[in-house]
């Protein structure tokens, strides 16, 4: 089986060719040589690739992504689940959200945080000065652990290369982990949440910041002013790599 991070990284080895897009429509081949001219191609000037079609590439490399993810049996979630959760927002995100994995309502519906840790995140996104569409949501694993138990070990360890693919396409500025699954993961460390929160880690070439979960935040509302110091910190950071 194809790993989806070495397709990942093929297709933005194209991409640095200067390849814009992928399609099955052979009319698009046409459309794009017809955009690129008849006359002879200049070799000496360097291949660029637009803003447009950066983000053009990130979505396929997202539906690549996807398309590898299938019908998914890899661990023994799939026996519960109704969807697969992918993930959900803009492919060019400069922030991103990671949580541990879908509950009820997700799983339903097939989209990330969509019950009532969703409406609390999507209140968090929209006081940072965001909408849910301009950032990327997604989760460590991709099907519903039943009755919302938390994903064990193997569960995790089949599901995190797509997820680890997912930001590789991506490419944010920041990740915020919510919680201990979505932290303890990417950072590959036991340490408890609440010495992870509060300062940035790293993952590959991309800044993380672990927050409390906003399930947790449900369960303890007093714990919403450190989450709010976090993304303070996370606004700051996007705002100095602008
Ligand atoms: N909690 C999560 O971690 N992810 C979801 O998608 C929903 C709730």
């Amino acid at each position: 089986m194809t790993d989806a991070r070495d397709v990942v990284a093929h297709l933005r080895y194209l991409q640095e060719l200067g390849v814009v897009g992928f399609s099955r429509d052979a009319s698009w081949r046409v459309r794009a040589s017809t955009a690129a001219g008849d006359a002879p191609t200049d070799t000496s000037k360097p291949l660029e690739v637009t803003a447009e079609a950066g983000a053009s590439v990130a979505k396929d490399l997202l539906a690549v992504i996807r398309t590898d993810l299938g019908d998914c049996t890899r661990c023994k979630l799939h026996q519960g689940r109704t969807n697969i959760v992918f993930g959900v927002g803009n492919p060019e995100a400069r922030l991103m959200f990671v949580g541990e994995g879908p509950g009820a309502d997700e799983d339903e519906q097939g989209e990330p945080f969509v019950g009532r840790a969703g409406q609390l995140l999507t209140q968090i996104i929209k006081a940072m000065g965001f909408a849910r569409e301009d950032v990327y949501i997604a989760n460590v694993v991709k099907c519903r652990p039943p009755g919302n138990r938390n994903p064990e070990p193997d569960e995790i360890e089949r599901c995190a290369p797509f997820l680890h693919a997912q930001i590789a396409a991506i490419k944010p500025v920041v990740i915020v982990a919510l919680g201990k699954f979505a932290a303890q993961t990417l950072l590959q460390t036991e340490t408890p949440i609440s010495r992870l929160r509060g300062q940035f880690h790293r993952w590959a070439d991309v800044d993380v910041m672990p927050t409390f979960h906003p399930s947790y935040l449900l369960r303890n509302p007093a714990a919403k002013r450190e989450v709010w110091d976090d993304m303070k910190m996370v606004m700051k950071r996007l705002s100095e790599a602008e």
